[in-house]
C-alpha cells in the first residue's frame, strides 16, 4: 500500500489542511516510507468540532433522526465498509504489522459487526418511558444523546478501536470527531469513503489524524461534550485530570497485565487449544491491551508448561504482515521495538531465564521484527511481570495452589482481561469470579459485542460494547409531568 493524502474528511467533504505539516507513514516491514497524509493541528480540531456541532445541533439533523432511520444510515455504512474489507485489511496490516490473518477477521469485520449489532438494539431500544411518581404526579424519563464525542484512538487495533466508539455513539445520535495515531492513518481514509458513500449526515463523522498535542487540544475543546479514549495508562491519567477539571464525561479503555492462569487440570494440548492459546496470550504481535501476558503455571505441571509454551512460540511463522502464513509480523514502529527489547533486557539482567526468542529473527534484516520471547521462573514483583511490555514476550511465574494463583493474578496495578485454563467449567467460573478485572474467558479470550468491555483499577474507567455502552453516550432526563 502506498498513498498520499492531502485532505481531512471534515463536515461530509474533503478540507484542506490548515497547515502544510504532514504524517509520513513508515512499513514497520521494509522501514521505508509509503505515504503520507496531512497532520491535524488545533486549527482542524476546530473546523472538525464546529461540523460536529453544527450536525448534532442541527434540529432535523441526525440526534433528531428515529431510531430507525438512523439504524438504517448504520447499516448501510456497514455495507460501505463490507465493500473495502480487502482495502481495509491492507491499509492497517501494511502500517501497524498486524498480520493479515488477523486484520481480515478483526479490522475488516468487528466495525460492521458492532454497526449492525448496535442498529438492532436501536430498533429495540425505547429512550424514554412515563413513570408513575409517588407524589401524584408523573415523570417522563428520556435519554437523549450526550452530544459532541471527541474520540482518541490507538495504533494497534485502529478501526475496531474506533468503532467501540462511533458505533453506539451513532445509535443514541451523537457526533464525532475521530482523532487516529499518526502510526495509522490510511485506515482512516478507507473509513472516511464509506461514511460519504452510505449517506452518513455531513459534520456526522470527522476525522483528523494527528500527534498527542492535538489529542489533548480535542480532550480540552469547548464545544466536546465527551472524550471516549482507549491508549496507554499514561496518557489516559493526563487526560481524565483534564476532563475532571471540566467536568467532562469520560470513557478511558487503558493498558493492561493480565494473567493467564493455567490450572492443573487443564488440557494442554497444542493441537486442541494452540489457536484459542495464541490469541489470548500472543494476538497481533502481543500488542494488544488484554492479553494474559503473565502466566500463572501450577508447579505440578510446571515443567510442562514451559515446554508447552516454549514450543507455541517456536512454531509461530514470524515475517511480513502482508503475507498470510505470518502469525507474528514486525513492531508497529521503531520506538515500540526499542521498547519491547529494552523489556527484554530487563527481564534477563533480573535473573528471569529466556527459554526461547529473546533477539531479532534472522533473515528479516529490515522491518521491526522480534522474536516471540518466553521468559520462565519470573517472580510477579519484577518489571516484566508488572509493565506492559507490548510486544511478543510472555513471563511463565509458577504457583502453589489456587488461593496463590489468585493472590498473584491480583498482585498488579491493571485490571483488564486475564483467562482460566481447566478441564473443570465451574471450578473455572469461580476462579474467574476472584480475578479483579473488568474481562476474564474460560479456555479462551474472546471479546463479544454484546457484553461489557473495560477495566478496573490503572487499566481505565467506563465500558465499551454492549448495551451498557449505548447508555454510555446518552444522559438521563426527568421532566416532571
Ligand atoms: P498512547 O496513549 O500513546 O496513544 C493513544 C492515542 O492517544 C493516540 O491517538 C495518541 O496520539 C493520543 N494521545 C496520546 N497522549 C495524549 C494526550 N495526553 N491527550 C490526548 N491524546 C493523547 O497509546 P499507544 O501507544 O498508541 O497505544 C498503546 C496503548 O493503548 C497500550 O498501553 C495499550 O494497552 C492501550 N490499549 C488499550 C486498550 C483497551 O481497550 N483497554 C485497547 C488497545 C490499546
Amino acid at each position: 500500500m502506498s498513498a498520499v493524502r492531502e485532505h481531512f474528511y471534515i463536515g461530509g467533504g474533503w478540507r484542506s489542511p490548515a497547515s502544510a505539516a504532514t504524517i509520513t507513514v513508515v512499513s514497520p516491514n521494509t522501514e521505508q516510507a509509503i505515504g503520507s497524509v496531512p497532520d491535524g493541528t488545533a486549527a482542524d480540531i476546530d473546523a472538525a468540532v464546529a461540523a460536529a456541532r453544527a450536525a448534532f445541533d442541527d434540529p432535523n439533523g441526525w440526534s433528531r433522526w428515529a431510531p430507525a432511520q438512523r439504524a438504517d444510515a448504520m447499516e448501510r455504512l456497514a455495507d460501505a465498509l463490507d465493500k473495502r474489507a480487502p482495502q481495509m485489511i491492507e491499509a492497517v496490516s501494511s502500517q501497524n504489522g498486524m498480520p493479515v490473518a488477523i486484520s481480515e477477521k478483526l479490522e475488516a469485520v468487528f466495525p460492521q459487526l458492532l454497526l449492525r449489532y448496535y442498529a438492532g438494539l436501536l430498533r429495540q431500544e425505547s429512550f424514554e418511558e412515563t413513570r408513575p411518581g409517588l407524589l401524584g404526579g408523573s415523570t417522563l424519563v428520556t435519554r437523549e444523546p450526550i452530544g459532541v464525542v471527541g474520540a482518541i484512538v490507538p495504533w494497534n487495533f485502529p478501526q475496531a478501536l474506533a468503532s467501540f466508539k462511533y458505533a453506539p455513539g451513532l445509535a443514541a445520535g451523537c457526533t464525532f470527531v475521530i482523532k487516529p495515531s499518526p502510526e495509522t492513518v490510511f485506515d482512516s481514509y478507507v473509513l472516511a469513503e464509506a461514511i460519504d458513500e452510505a449517506g452518513i449526515p455531513a459534520g456526522v463523522i470527522n476525522i483528523v489524524p494527528g500527534g498527542r498535542e492535538v489529542g489533548a487540544y480535542l480532550v480540552e475543546h469547548p464545544g466536546v461534550d465527551k472524550i471516549a479514549f482507549t491508549g496507554s495508562t499514561a496518557a489516559g491519567r493526563s487526560i481524565a485530570e483534564a476532563c475532571g477539571r471540566l467536568l467532562r464525561p469520560v470513557t478511558l479503555e487503558l493498558g493492561g497485565k493480565s494473567a493467564a492462569i493455567i490450572l492443573d487440570d487443564a488440557d494442554l494440548d497444542l493441537v486442541r487449544i494452540g489457536e484459542q492459546l495464541f490469541s489470548a496470550t500472543l494476538l497481533n504481535n502481543g500488542q494488544t491491551c488484554f492479553l494474559g501476558t503473565r502466566v500463572l503455571a501450577p508447579r505440578s505441571r510446571y515443567q510442562e508448561i514451559v515446554d508447552v509454551f516454549t514450543g507455541l512460540a517456536a512454531s509461530l511463522q514470524v515475517g511480513d504482515s502482508l503475507d498470510p502464513k505470518t502469525q507474528i509480523g514486525p513492531m508497529a514502529s521503531a520506538r515500540q521495538r526499542d521498547r519491547v527489547e529494552s523489556y527484554i533486557a530487563k527481564g534477563r539482567n533480573g535473573g528471569a531465564r529466556i527459554t526461547v526468542g529473546g533477539g531479532r529473527p534472522q533473515g528479516l534484516d529490515n522491518g521491526w521484527f522480534v522474536e516471540p520471547t518466553i521468559f520462565a521462573d519470573v517472580d510477579n514483583s519484577s518489571t516484566i511481570a508488572q509493565e506492559e511490555i507490548f510486544g511478543p514476550v510472555l513471563s511463565l511465574i509458577p504457583y502453589c495452589g489456587d488461593d496463590e494463583a489468585i493472590r498473584i493474578a491480583n498482585d498488579s496495578t491493571y485490571g483488564l482481561g486475564g483467562s482460566v485454563w481447566t478441564s473443570d467449567h465451574d471450578r473455572g467460573v469461580e476462579l474467574a469470579r476472584r480475578v479483579s478485572s473488568g474481562t476474564i474467558g474460560i479456555n479462551n479470550y474472546l471479546p463479544d459485542p454484546t457484553a461489557p468491555f473495560g477495566g478496573v483499577k490503572s487499566s481505565g474507567l467506563g465500558r465499551e460494547l454492549g448495551p451498557e455502552a449505548l447508555s454510555a453516550y446518552t444522559v438521563a432526563k426527568s421532566i416532571y409531568l
